[in-house]
């Protein structure tokens, strides 16, 4: 293990190794501490078409399109009173899809990626402390898998940390973390062999099927088994588990019975893996950027997993810490401006899956406690920074009752225009912030002759703070 390195990046999730992957092709010296040993398990298996340009950037889309995951045509949602298809080529006219992976491996197939590009990665070695000078995180304490006295510190010039809900700046230092009052959800979920194959929705759906007071996921999965998973309101979870003895299955198997097609599905199957519980309350950190580091992924912010944008927000955080440490460490701008651009193009798309997401819920909320406790508060909606962003999605999504779509289309053709989560390679990338006329606070991406962060010729309005 060196003990100094240009840049230290914490976590070899998608968010860490899509960033380090990105410096170390930019010629940067870049060490990855990863706290378990790979391949780990971990959730999140239904992957949107918008992380797909990312896998090219990264050299990794033939080695992850040969491996045989399923590939994903789109979602089927059955939703309170509708039925609704998303085909990512209707949506997009192209021949758009993404892959529902096993986590396990799909994480491997990029961490060893980051590998063969250069990064020094060492998984099994957790960082057990940060040390400062000043506000500047400069140096880390790690530790080798549960032995204590196998340590050592490592010192370095910026900070990537994507380690992950655990967050490590945002939970132990900045103690900048914001839970939402929405969204403050349970999941509980299982493997399953012999599930009944989805009939409904284009090939390799994750379907999504309201209960009364939450939901379940299906995701079909190349190892021939289904993730399949509920979503619950927390207090009710609680309850719901206390009765059934902290059993898991049976809280579980109880809203089974509430899904006509999730127990259709389940009907001759059994399970494969012992339950897992994870609270997926949504969370952000006041700031995603400061001296010396970035927060990537769910180390800066967590969004419900209703539309399955984790994994989207992971590889785009991380391409945006690939152009932007690259840029200020080139000295092509300052660190200030390459950090707004950074927190502001990342809270950006955050923020507008934060109000779909609640929109999403919101079109089902009469129906049920449950769906309306998803609603943004009104203190939530103004702590939004992005007032516009939140009108944006506004507009055309308020005013589905002088519209002939369901307000399940008006929420998808908002996220297909301004999400680019399910636009073909081109277009995804295009609706990025990569050019002039996307920029953000005056500064854009560029991929040639480098990557990195480029100023709109003219600018006159002022960079954002990386506060
Ligand atoms: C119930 C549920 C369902 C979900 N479903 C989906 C879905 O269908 N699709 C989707 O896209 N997303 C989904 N997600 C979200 C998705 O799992 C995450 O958003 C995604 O994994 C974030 O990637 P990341 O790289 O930021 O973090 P992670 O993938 O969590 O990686 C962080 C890494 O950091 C490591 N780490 C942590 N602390 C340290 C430390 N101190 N030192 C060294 N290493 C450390 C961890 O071991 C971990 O490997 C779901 C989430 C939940 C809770």
């Amino acid at each position: 293990m060196r003990t100094h390195t240009r840049i230290l990046v914490i976590g070899g999730g998608p968010a860490g190794s899509t960033a380090a992957t990105l410096l170390a092709k930019e010629g940067f010296e870049v060490t990855l501490l990863e706290a378990a040993t790979f391949p780990r398990y971990h959730i999140g298996e239904s992957i949107l078409p918008s992380a797909l340009p990312v896998l090219d950037l990264l050299g990794v889309r033939e080695k992850i399109e040969e491996y045989g995951f399923v590939r994903k045509g789109g979602a089927y949602f059955e939703w309170g009173p509708e039925n609704w298809e998303l085909n990512f080529n209707h949506l997009e006219g192209s021949d758009t899809y993404s892959y529902q992976v096993i986590r396990s491996e799909f994480d491997k197939l990029l961490l060893d990626n980051a590998r063969e590009n250069g990064v020094d990665v060492h998984d099994g070695i957790r960082v057990a402390e940060l040390g400062f000078d000043g506000a500047r995180p400069v140096s880390a304490t790690w530790t080798r898998g549960r032995d204590k006295d196998d340590s050592g510190t490592i010192t370095f010039d910026f900070l990537v940390d994507a380690s992950g809900r655990n967050g490590v700046m945002a939970t132990k230092y900045l103690k900048n973390r914001q839970v939402n009052e929405a969204f403050k959800n349970i999941a509980t979920w299982s493997y399953f062999r012999n599930v009944k194959p989805l009939d409904k929705g284009p090939e390799g759906a994750i379907a999504v099927c309201s209960v009364p007071d939450g939901w379940f996921w299906a995701i079909p999965l190349h190892d021939g088994t289904h993730s399949v998973g509920l979503v619950r309101n927390a207090a009710k979870f609680a309850e719901q588990r206390q009765a059934a003895g902290g059993d898991l299955g049976k809280v579980f198997f109880d809203a089974v019975e509430s899904s006509s097609r999730i127990k259709d599905m389940l009907a001759g199957a059994e399970s494969v893996a012992d339950f897992k519980a994870e609270q997926d309350y949504s969370y952000s950190a006041d700031s995603f950027a400061g001296p010396g580091y970035v927060l990537a992924g769910d180390a800066a912010c967590f969004l419900d997993p209703l539309l399955s944008t984790g994994v989207h927000l992971a590889t785009f955080s991380g391409l945006l810490a690939g152009a932007g440490v690259s840029s200020l460490l080139r000295e092509e701008l300052t660190e200030e401006e390459a950090l707004g651009f950074y927190t502001q193009a990342y809270r950006q798309a955050y923020e507008r899956l934060l109000i779909l997401v609640s929109f999403f819920y919101k079109s089902f909320s009469r129906q049920s406690q449950f769906f309306e406790a998803q609603k943004l508060t009104r203190r939530e909606r103004h702590m939004l920074n992005l007032y516009e962003s939140f009108l944006y999605v506004v507009t055309g999504v308020e005013d589905i009752a002088d519209s002939k779509d369901s307000a399940l289309d008006a929420v998808a053709r908002r996220m297909a225009e301004s999400g680019h989560l399910f636009a073909g390679e081109n277009e995804a990338l295009a609706a990025m912030p990569t050019s002039e006329r996307n920029a953000v606070g005056g500064i854009y991406l560029v991929f040639e002759p480098r990557l990195g962060l480029r100023k709109r010729t003219g600018v006159t309005e002022p960079q954002p703070s990386p506060a």
